[in-house]
């Protein structure tokens, strides 16, 4: 099956061009507008720096192999194969139509990465891609700290894969990117360094740790937020004061409550549908009333309060908060215990 052979060069040149652009369109999308700025770039920054990636991953596929045609069959995506009769009772394989005009996803991107031995830190990469998938909706200026999140965590990925697959120095191969991806990177990086290191000194409950890290300034999406300081100075804790300590986002001055922020992502992930017959999963405490304890682990992670009784004693069913005042048992043990009682 002839495939035209294909331009690697062409492909690294696109990929290099993308990413130069990718880095003009951020840098504009940080600019205040009597300075030339221009939000509405950062979802083109985006864009351009994915694709740009994604090029340079498909370079470095196609020069894994000699021969430019079969470069060609590892980038275009491959007809279908599909099952025929052989006339002999037998079934033969074969591929329908030709190579397709398209190049292949990141999907098959990473099957070819593991076909060929390339390693890549996928996690970071999907990550990436759901960001750009989830910023194509929404509106630019509520982007730009997410935006600023997204050029942090694709340079160590850049660097790290043109230095030990492209086999070439950043700084030379990226050339004006290159700079200020690293500006930015070092930037980010310190930031939230010291982000981590105030939170630590804000009386945040361990357990709620987990969805702290998970949030998100609520104006322009940035992870960069640290407690705010007069909060600090008054004495407050996050753990006491969920109703009125605040987080103040580094990277556009935003601020509210961080309490409710990280209650919000923990229900988040535990969200269910009960249209799907999907039960909840997390619900108010007891205890301390707010809405983190969760069922299945049987304990709150705001304030660590723990049931008295875990299983019923007769079925050894789990139970939950609602069953506590039985006495040890489930519902129906409970039920089928207090009739035993009365009959007697
Ligand atoms: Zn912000
Ligand atoms: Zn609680
Ligand atoms: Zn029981």
């Amino acid at each position: 099956m002839a495939v035209p052979a294909l331009d690697a060069e062409k492909l690294k040149e696109n990929a290099l061009t993308s990413i130069r652009l990718g880095i003009e369109d951020f840098q504009r999308s940080r600019l205040a507008p009597e300075q030339n700025g221009d939000p509405a770039r950062a979802l083109s920054a985006i864009r351009n720096l994915f694709a740009g990636v994604l090029l340079l991953f498909k370079y470095k596929i196609a020069t894994s192999v000699d021969d430019p045609q079969d470069a060609a069959t590892l980038i275009f995506n491959p007809p279908e194969v599909l099952p025929q009769a052989d006339g002999n009772g037998g079934v033969e394989w074969q591929p329908v139509g030709k190579f397709k005009r398209t190049t292949i996803d990141v999907a098959t991107i990473k099957k070819r990465f593991e076909g060929f031995d390339i390693e890549m830190d996928w996690a970071t990469i999907e990550k990436l891609q759901e960001c750009r998938n989830h910023l194509e909706h929404l509106h630019p200026a509520n982007t730009l700290g997410e935006v600023a999140d997204f050029v942090a965590e694709l340079f160590p990925i850049l660097r790290d894969f043109v230095q030990t697959q492209i086999n070439e120095q950043p700084a030379e191969l990226l050339g004006a990117a290159w700079p200020i991806m690293l500006d930015h990177h070092t930037f980010f990086m310190d930031t939230r360094k010291e982000c981590v290191a105030a939170w630590n000194e804000a009386g945040v409950p361990d357990m709620m740790q987990p969805w702290l890290e998970k949030c998100q300034c609520e104006d322009c999406g940035s992870s960069l937020l640290r407690p705010h300081a007069d909060d600090i100075e008054e004495g407050m804790s996050v753990e006491g004061h969920d109703d009125a300590f605040r987080y103040l986002c580094v990277a556009c001055g935003h601020s509210d409550l961080i309490g409710p922020l990280m209650i919000k992502n923990l229900d988040d992930a535990y969200d269910y549908d009960p249209r799907d017959g999907g039960e909840p999963s997390v619900e108010t405490c007891n205890e301390c009333q707010r809405d983190t304890f969760v069922i299945g682990e049987q304990h709150c992670l705001w304030c660590g309060a723990e049931l008295d009784y875990t299983e019923c004693a007769v079925c050894e069913e789990a139970l939950r908060q609602d069953d506590q005042f039985n006495g040890g048992l489930c519902g129906y043990h409970h039920h089928v215990y207090e009739k035993a009682m009365r009959d007697d």
